[in-house]
C-alpha cells in the first residue's frame, strides 16, 4: 500500500491473488518465495505516460492522458487492451494488466500482459474526433509496441472502429502491415470470431461449471449486466443454448425483459446501443419490459449472474441479493466486477464462482489466435476458431478444477485460476534470472 497510494483496485487484484499465492508457495514452492516473485510481478516492467493532444470540430483544441502499462513479458510480448473511459487512470490499468499477465497465462499461449488506454470520453464524439484522437494516441504509443514487443487490443470503449484508427496511424508511421493490435477488420487481418470470443467463451466456461454439478443451461434464467460487446455476444450464446436471458444494462440502469431475450431482441439491443440509446426506450416502447435507472440487474432472481460491465459493479449487498433469491452460478464476463466483500459472501455461500482472469478469458485467446494468423499469413474459418476457443476454455477450466478442488470436492476457480495462472510465469521468470 505504501508503494501504491491511491491505487484501491490495483491494491485490491494484488490482494486477491496473494492470499491464495502466497499459501500455495509456503507449502509447495518455497523456491519462488526466495526469488521473490510475488513482489516482482507486482512492480511492472515499464509504465509509459504521455501527453494526447487533439482538435475537436469545433477547432479547439483537446488534451487527454495515455498510458501502457507493461507488466510482465516472462512468457511472451504483453497483451492486454486498451481502454477510452474518463474513469481511467493509472490504478484502474494496473490492475487490469496484473490480471491480464495472469490471463494470459491461463490461456496457454505465449502471451505477457499489458493494459493500457486514455480519459477520452467516446461517448458523444463524432467519427471523426473519433479519428483524430486515435491517430494522437497512436503517434506516442507507436513507439512503445510492436509484433513481437507488446500487442494491444481493444477493451471499453474501443472497438473495431477505433482499432482501424490506430491501426492506420501505425501502418501511416511505420510504413508496414504487421500484426501490432488485435480485433483488426477480418478483411485486413482480424480474425473471424474475435468480436464474439469473450461472450461465447464465456458462456463455454459457465456449461463446464454446470457440466462439473451435473446441472444443464438449458431454460436456466440469466442476468447480464452491460450491453456493450461482453454483454451482447454472452446473451447471444446464452441464448442459443438454450438459456432465458432477462436482463441487460448500462451505467444508467437496468432492461429487464420477463419474456427472456430472443436473438432479434439482442439484435434490436445492439442496433439502439449503437445509436447511443440511454434508456432503450424504442425497446419497451415495442415490447413488454421495464427499463428501471439507477438499477441494476441484480435485483432480479436468477440461477446465473453475468457481471459483463465493468469493475466493482457487483457489492456485498447484490450479492446477499443473489443468495438469498437462489442464484447458484456467477461467472464474470467482465474484469473484477465483483468487489472483495462480494466475492468473500460468494465463496460461503457455495455459489460456484469463476473470476474473470478465467471466465473471460476468451477474448484474448482468440487475439492469441489472431497474432498465430498474421504470423503464418492465414485466415482460419470460423469453425476452426470457435473449437479451438472452446478447447482453451475447457482446459482453463481443468486447470482451475486441478489447482482449486478442495476436499470437500468443491471446485475455488479463484485459488484454482490464481495458482495456475501464477506457476507457468513464476517458473519462466525464475529461468530468466533476476530481472
Ligand atoms: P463495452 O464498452 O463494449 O461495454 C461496456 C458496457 O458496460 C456498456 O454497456 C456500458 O454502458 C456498461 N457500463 C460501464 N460502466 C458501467 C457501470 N458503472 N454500471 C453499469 N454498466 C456500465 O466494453 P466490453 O463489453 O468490451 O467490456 C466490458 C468488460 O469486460 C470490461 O470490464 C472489460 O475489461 C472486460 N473484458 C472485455 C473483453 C473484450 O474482449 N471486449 C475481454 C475481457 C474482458 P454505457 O454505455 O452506459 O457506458
Amino acid at each position: 500500500k505504501e508503494r501504491n497510494p491511491n491505487q484501491p483496485e490495483f491494491i485490491q487484484a494484488v490482494t486477491e491473488v496473494a492470499e491464495d499465492v502466497i499459501p500455495y508457495m509456503e507449502e509447495c514452492n518455497p523456491a519462488f518465495l526466495d526469488e521473490k516473485i510475488l513482489e516482482r510481478i507486482m512492480e511492472p516492467e515499464r509504465v509509459v505516460s504521455f501527453r494526447v493532444c487533439w482538435e475537436d470540430d469545433n477547432g479547439d483544441i483537446q488534451i487527454n492522458r495515455g498510458f501502457r502499462v507493461q507488466m510482465n513479458s516472462a512468457i511472451g510480448p504483453y497483451k492486454g487492451g486498451l481502454r477510452f473511459s474518463p474513469t481511467v487512470n493509472l490504478s484502474i490499468l494496473k490492475f487490469l494488466a496484473f490480471e491480464q499477465v495472469f490471463k494470459n497465462s491461463l490461456t496457454g499461449l505465449p502471451l505477457g500482459g499489458g493494459k493500457g488506454g486514455s480519459d477520452f470520453d467516446p461517448r458523444n464524439k463524432s467519427n471523426k474526433e473519433i479519428m483524430r484522437f486515435c491517430q494522437s494516441f497512436m503517434t506516442e504509443l507507436s513507439r512503445h509496441i510492436g509484433s513481437n514487443v507488446d500487442v494491444p487490443a481493444g477493451d471499453i470503449g474501443v472497438g473495431e472502429r477505433e482499432i482501424g484508427y490506430l491501426f492506420g496511424q501505425y501502418k501511416r508511421i511505420r510504413n508496414e502491415f504487421t500484426g501490432i493490435l488485435t480485433g483488426k477488420g477480418p478483411g485486413w487481418g482480424g480474425s473471424l470470431i474475435r468480436p464474439e470470443a469473450t461472450g461465447y467463451g464465456l458462456l463455454y466456461f459457465v456449461e463446464q461449471m454446470l457440466y462439473e454439478r451435473n446441472i444443464s443451461i438449458k431454460g436456466k434464467v440469466i442476468t447480464i449486466s452491460g450491453s456493450g460487446n461482453v454483454a451482447q455476444f454472452a446473451a447471444i450464446k446464452a441464448v442459443n443454448l438454450g438459456a432465458k436471458v432477462i436482463t441487460v444494462s448500462n451505467s444508467d440502469g437496468v432492461l429487464h425483459d420477463k419474456d427472456g431475450f430472443t436473438i432479434d431482441k439482442i439484435h434490436f439491443i445492439t442496433k439502439l446501443k449503437n445509436k447511443g440509446s440511454r434508456d432503450f426506450k424504442e425497446y419497451t416502447d415495442l415490447y413488454d419490459s421495464t427499463f428501471t435507472p439507477g438499477k441494476t440487474p441484480w435485483i432480479y432472481p436468477c440461477d446465473i449472474a453475468l457481471p459483463c460491465a465493468t469493475q466493482n459493479e457487483l457489492d456485498t449487498e447484490d450479492a446477499a441479493f443473489l443468495i438469498k433469491n437462489g442464484c447458484f452460478c456467477i461467472a464474470e464476463g467482465a474484469n473484477m466486477p465483483c468487489t472483495m466483500g462480494a466475492v468473500k459472501l460468494i465463496l460461503k455461500s457455495g455459489i460456484s464462482y469463476a473470476p474473470g482472469k478465467a471466465a473471460n478469458a476468451g477474448g484474448v485467446a482468440v487475439s492469441g489466435l489472431e497474432m498465430s494468423q498474421n504470423r503464418i499469413g492465414q485466415c482460419w474459418t470460423e469453425e476452426k476458431v470457435d473449437a479451438k476457443l472452446k478447447h482453451i476454455m475447457h482446459d482453463i477450466h481443468n486447470t482451475c478444477t486441478h489447482y482449486g478442488k478442495e476436499e470437500s470436492g468443491k471446485i475455488n476457480y479463484l485459488k484454482g485460476a490464481n495458482i495456475g495462472g501464477f506457476i507457468k510465469v513464476a517458473k519462466a521468470m525464475c529461468a530468466q534470472g533476476i530481472v
